[in-house]
Formats: structure tokens, C-alpha cells, sequence
């Protein structure tokens, strides 16, 4: 059987790298950085004892021509990306009238443009290939919202519209789009924000009482980009624990 490619970004750490993980060895990987490099060489070397058809590449996915660089790189190593999981995020946590704009346009040109920036570049094969897969990581408060938390919430809302629009757009040409929105995982992104007394108090909120493994997210990422899932495109599919 042909291995498909799977492009992640943002996987040096946390989600991204534990969707690596989970998906190796059954696909050629496309694992890619920002500001980790070590960790994303580290993973890189941890997942080429198994699979040799791994590489990994820097680029700041908010930036067009970085994701031209990234596609470029993965596509002069394996023909064409099959798979695209938009994973790379950044959260900020704070009152809305404290946040500058500056801040404000980085979280949506991380979340959201990079969304847009790396389907459009995925899409050019895809489309002449009739088929492919994007799957875009949300959050939970792309849909309820989250006090402090304006920007990311808005940024991932951004995410669930156009993961739905563009499921409508490209399903007739057999291409399918999925968002997975996590609640609370337990990864530098949480740990960055909260300190560990809020994180126990935040842990009550969540009905199964503790927070996601990454490799929990990955789990579900992995069966909506397999064949089995053949019939789910433009869902946002929460994975929450029954968060409050
Ligand atoms: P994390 O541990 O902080 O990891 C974030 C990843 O994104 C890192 O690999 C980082 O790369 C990459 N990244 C950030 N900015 C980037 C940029 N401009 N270009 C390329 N890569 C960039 O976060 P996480 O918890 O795994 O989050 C992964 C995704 O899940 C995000 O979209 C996040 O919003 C979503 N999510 C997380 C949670 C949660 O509770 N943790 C809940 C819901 C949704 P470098 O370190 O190399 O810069």
C-alpha cells in the first residue's frame, strides 16, 4: 500500500508532536517548528529509528512565504501532501482592554491565517489529485468563548467557519475537512498560562476530572484522516472530557 504524506504544523511540542507520534510509522511526516528546534530534532531523530521517511522543517507558519518554504521543502522530499493537519497555535491570556493590537493581529495570523495560508498551498495538489484531508485544531472556546481569552476564542471561531465553508467548497472534489476542538490538554500551552492551583481548580469543571493526553487529540486525528472515516467532512468535533 502507498504511504500517504502528513504535513503538521506546529509539531515540535504538545498536540502536533504527539500526532506525529501517534501516526508513525504508517505515513511519510512532515514535522515542522517555529522557535523549538531542539525538540523538533529530537522528535525528528526518535521518530527516523522507525520510519526513515520523516523530515523535519522551520517555518513560521503565519508568514506566506515561510509556508511556501514548508510546502516547498515537503513536496521536493515526497511529490505531494496528502494530508494536512493545522495544529500550530498560540493562546494569550488576558483582559481585552489590556491587549495591545499587535498582540491581538499575531494570534490571528498564527491561529487563523495559517489555516488559510497552508490549505490554499495544500489545495493546489489536492484538487488536481481529487482528494485529500485537512484537519484544523480548534478549541472549545472557538464555539462557547472564554472570558480573558477574546482573541484566541475569536481566532478559533474563525477556524470552526471556515473548516465548514470550506468542507461545502471542496467536498465535490472529494476532499475532506474536519476541525477537532479539544478542551483543557495537558501540554506547555496550559502550564504557560496557569499556574498549578488554577489548573486543579480549572480540573473541576471538567467532567471526567483531569485534563486531555495529547495523545488522546491524536487518537481522534488519526481516525478522522483514515479512510474509516470516509463520510465526516465540515464537523467540529469536540473532545472535552464533558467540560462545563
Ligand atoms: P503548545 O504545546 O504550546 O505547542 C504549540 C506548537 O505550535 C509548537 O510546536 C509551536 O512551535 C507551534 N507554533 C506556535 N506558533 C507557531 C508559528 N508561528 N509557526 C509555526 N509553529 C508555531 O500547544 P498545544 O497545546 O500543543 O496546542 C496545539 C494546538 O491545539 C493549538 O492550535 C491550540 O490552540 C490547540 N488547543 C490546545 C488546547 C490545550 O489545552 N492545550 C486546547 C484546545 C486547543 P515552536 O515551539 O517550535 O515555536
Amino acid at each position: 500500500m502507498v504511504m500517504k504524506t502528513v504535513l503538521i504544523t506546529g509539531s515540535s511540542r504538545g498536540i502536533g508532536a504527539a500526532i506525529a507520534k501517534k501516526l508513525n510509522p504508517e505515513y511519510k511526516l512532515v514535522i515542522s517548528y517555529h522557535n523549538s528546534e531542539e525538540a523538533a530534532l529530537q522528535l525528528l531523530s526518535e521518530l527516523r529509528k522507525t520510519n526513515p521517511l520523516t523530515i523535519a522543517v522551520k517555518a513560521d507558519v503565519s508568514r506566506e512565504e515561510e509556508v511556501d518554504y514548508l510546502f516547498y521543502v515537503a513536496e521536493k522530499n515526497f511529490g505531494h501532501v496528502d494530508i494536512l493537519i493545522n495544529n500550530a497555535g498560540i493562546s494569550h491570556y488576558s483582559l481585552l482592554q489590556d491587549m495591545s493590537f499587535d498582540k491581538w493581529q499575531e494570534i490571528i495570523a498564527t491561529n487563523l491565517n495559517s489555516v488559510f495560508l497552508s490549505s490554499k498551498r495544500a489545495l493546489s495538489h489536492m484538487l488536481a489529485r481529487h482528494e485529500g484531508v485537512i484537519i484544523n485544531i480548534s478549541s472549545i472556546w472557538g464555539e462557547t468563548g472564554a472570558s480573558m481569552e477574546t482573541c484566541y476564542s475569536a481566532s478559533k471561531g474563525g477556524v470552526n467557519a471556515l473548516t465548514k465553508a470550506l468542507a461545502y467548497e471542496l467536498a465535490p472534489s472529494g476532499i475532506r475537512v474536519n476541525a477537532v476542538a479539544p478542551g483543557i490538554v495537558d501540554t506547555d500551552m496550559m502550564r504557560k498560562d496557569f499556574s498549578t492551583e488554577e489548573l486543579d481548580t480549572l480540573k473541576e469543571d471538567v467532567g471526567v476530572c483531569r485534563f486531555a493526553k495529547p495523545e488522546e487529540i491524536a487518537s481522534l486525528v488519526k481516525y478522522l484522516i483514515s479512510d474509516e472515516a470516509g463520510y465526516i467532512t465540515g464537523d467540529i468535533i469536540p473532545i472535552d472530557g464533558r467540560f462545563r
